[in-house]
């Protein structure tokens, strides 16, 4: 079997058919490149050639480069470049044949698949919803380096090209033709040769692309035109808006997109050659590559599940339905889960179904949804102040107040209603689920599901193991949490758990910071220019103080009662001093009237003139080691939590941290931040920032060991 198979019809149009041997899509692997190679020797040689079709033999059209092979390469050297260049060069060759050359896309064709169907003179899609084009390299920290750049935005002109480029945007074949991505369409695969016969026929001289023509204008207007000038002075600042200067990636791709438009059109496809090379080699693409397209995958496709059938949920209760109990009950709704919403009288119950009637609304109004849709969705929630029948329900989910002794009691109160091979789960965001777990008379199916606010934006649950959670139990909480198209992450049973005790040093960093001195603007603009969604102090008042403090309470609380010392938050020295003196003097947080910041009617914030006193130190703190302090911190409480065994893998840790807490995604995650960084740097710095600031970024060397071994990730 060979990779391509090339056919010659009577009528002189040859048909190469694309069959990568060995897997199941077609890439640009090591065989890509001669085999294009030598049909390029064959067509250039052919006696009566009329035209040229590719097709392919797969599902999909073609996946693009291969990612492995950019994760393996570490240098951006001149055999690199070498190497790039010899896959564009085929795709130049393609597009200087004297006659026209069609790409018959019949899935998905993207990155360099996309790229292939731009080297081509027409392009003829099918009408089904998985032939998606598109140049998503930017999501992975690269740039379309087989001439995709150069090419779209010759082809749409800068201002159309850009949104596709520097987003990435993945488009179904209508809007692909819409948008001038594609030139067709048909509505079968079978059409698909048959109409690129048909256009070589009628366009027999369609062999010259735009911009190799004399007098080749840009679409929309050439790089001295007033408008497009105009963009290109505006646009790398809308950028910087976006990405804080820490995603190299869309940089390059603007300048190439606008410096290609002054350029001579091959020189213009070796400078993306050059700027490519530079990503392949960068920490930011290996970043995004090994989290967001090899950690994702390994999440969904049940690489970190624990293994056995798959389960599914068929009905389930949610107690309480405050803020956490209503979104998740809209979250059940959506996915076709009925629901009993239970609160302890009827209004609040009613009150909350009507959260997702809300945001039912909101999809209706964006066209997202239909009044079918949304009826049959709310349909599924039932509010209630009782009990389910006895055995009833597959899975319940405890989400009343943050109180032992409430949630003990609700526990035995509600666990009649599991069916018998149920399961039970509590919403708790620090409690020992251990110990919750006792309140019930079978802890192997009791365990933690902890949902994050807003629940219909945050997609992932920390799923908390329990001592005695069963295999079983974790097992079908895994495959409810993905039932419901949420992210799972697994750790185990610890005091804060992963999330909560990370988000805790986030936040005392920025305590530590305002106790050292630093005035408190800086310290919300350091952990912005860190990548974080939003800065210490500012999220310190969402979460509240009051709600820190009993939470620290209710831990002391629970350490006389066992007779532990569980060094919860120990680190977290300057958390507590500020948190008390502010709540003493009345600044409890946001929803309590006002904490770091003042709040005005319309929603205004600004930081409140008195954090001045808590500064104990010489303001001396610069503003690269506050950037490092904030992610040092988080990174270092992830390493404990791995090497404590709260967290079982790499994968997790990275996903978990970005999509729960905002650790900054540039990073690809707080794990994958210190490979960046290169473990023994990363340490390095750490001995500093411990020398100089104090124990909490003091770790034992020990502690990297396991990051040392284990290069690869899970
Ligand atoms: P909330 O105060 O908004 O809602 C709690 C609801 O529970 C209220 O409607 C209350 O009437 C109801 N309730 C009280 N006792 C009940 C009982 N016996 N039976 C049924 N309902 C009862 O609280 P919330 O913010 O939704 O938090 C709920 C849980 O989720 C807590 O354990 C909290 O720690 C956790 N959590 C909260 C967040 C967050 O950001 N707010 C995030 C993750 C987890």
């Amino acid at each position: 079997m060979e990779d391509f198979i090339y056919e010659k019809d009577a009528n002189g149009i040859v048909t190469v058919t694309m069959d990568m041997q060995g897997q199941n899509a077609n890439t640009m692997n090591a065989r890509f490149e001669p085999g294009m190679r030598a049909i390029c020797d064959r067509l250039e040689a052919e006696e009566g050639l009329a035209g040229v079709i590719f097709a392919s033999a797969k599902p999909t059209f073609f996946a693009g480069g291969d990612l492995n092979d950019i994760l393996a390469t570490e240098t951006a050297d001149e055999a690199t470049f070498a190497h790039v260049e010899a896959n564009k060069a085929v795709y130049r060759r393609l597009e200087k044949l004297p006659v026209p050359v069609v790409s018959a896309i019949n899935g998905a064709a993207l990155g360099g698949g996309y790229e292939l169907c731009l080297a081509c003179n027409h392009r003829i899609v099918v009408t089904d919803p998985r032939a998606v084009v598109g140049l998503p390299e930017v999501t992975l920290g690269l740039l379309p380096g087989a001439g995709g750049v150069v090419r779209l935005t010759a082809k749409l002109g800068l201002e159309k090209a850009l949104p596709f480029l520097l987003e990435g945007k993945q488009v179904r074949p209508d809007a692909a033709l819409a948008a001038g991505l594609v030139d067709e369409i048909v509505a079968d695969r079978d059409q698909l040769v048959p109409a690129a016969k048909a256009w070589i026929r009628a366009n027999p001289d369609s062999h010259t692309q735009p911009w190799d023509q004399k007098g080749f204008r840009y679409p929309g207007g050439d790089a001295v035109h007033p408008r497009i000038r105009q963009t290109a002075i505006m646009a790398p600042a809308m950028l910087y808006k976006k990405t804080r200067g820490l995603l190299p990636a869309p940089e390059k791709i603007l300048d190439i997109a606008v410096t290609s438009m002054k350029m001579n059109f091959d020189a213009a496809l070796r400078m993306e050659t050059r700027r490519f090379i530079g990503l392949m080699a960068s920490k930011e693409a290996k970043a995004a590559i090994s989290t967001f397209f090899f950690g994702t995958q390994a999440v969904k496709s049940g690489k970190v599940r624990p293994e056995g059938d798959r389960w599914q949920a068929g009905s389930a209760a949610v107690l309480g339905a405050g803020m956490m109990g209503s979104g998740i009950a809209y979250a059940h709704a959506k996915r076709g889960l009925p629901t009993q919403l239970k609160d302890t009288d009827m209004a609040n119950a009613e009150r909350g179904k009507g959260y997702s009637e809300r945001l039912c609304d909101k999809a209706l109004s964006r066209g997202r949804l239909d009044e079918a849709g949304k009826a049959a969705l709310l349909d599924r929630i039932t509010p209630t102040t009782g009990n389910a029948a006895a055995g009833s329900i597959d899975i319940v989910i405890e989400a009343v107040f943050e109180d032992i002794g409430l949630k003990e009691k609700v526990i035995a109160d509600t666990w009649p209603m599991l069916a018998q091979d149920g399961i039970y789960g509590s919403n708790t965001s620090t409690l020992p689920i251990s110990i919750l777990a006792e309140a019930c008379p079978d802890p192997t199916r009791f365990i933690g599901l902890h949902f994050f606010s807003p629940v219909d934006r945050m997609k992932v649950v920390e799923i908390i193991v329990g001592d005695k959670t069963s295999e079983e139990t974790l097992r079908k909480a895994y495959d409810y949490v993905q039932q419901i198209g949420y992210m799972p992450i697994v750790v185990n049973d610890a005091r804060g758990f992963f999330t909560s005790r990370v988000f805790g040093t986030f936040m005392d960093e920025g305590c530590q910071l305002l106790s050292d001195g630093m005035a408190p603007a800086a310290i919300e603009r350091a952990a912005w220019l860190a990548g974080m969604p939003v800065g210490p102090l500012q999220v310190f008042d969402e979460v509240s103080l009051i709600l820190s403090q009993k939470v620290r309470k209710t831990h002391e609380a629970l350490d006389q009662r066992l007779g532990v010392d569980s060094k919860f938050g120990a680190h977290n020295t300057a958390t507590s001093r500020i948190t008390d003196a502010m709540i003493d003097m009345g600044r409890g947080g946001r929803q309590y009237g006002g904490g770091f910041y003042d709040y005005d009617a319309e929603g205004g914030r600004t930081l409140w003139d008195g954090l001045g006193q808590f500064a104990r130190g010489n303001s001396e703190v610069s503003l690269r080691d506050a950037i490092d302090r904030i992610l040092y911190r988080q990174a270092i409480e992830t390493l404990r939590c791995m090497d404590e065994g709260v967290l079982n893998t790499e994968v997790e840790a990275n996903l978990g941290g970005i999509f729960a807490i905002g650790f900054p995604a540039h990073t690809g995650g707080a794990i994958q931040f210190i490979r960046g960084e290169g473990i023994e740097a990363f340490a390095a710095r750490a001995r500093e920032l411990a020398a100089e600031y104090g124990d909490r970024f003091a770790v034992p060397d020990s502690i990297y060991d396991r990051l040392r071994d284990d290069k690869a990730q899970a």
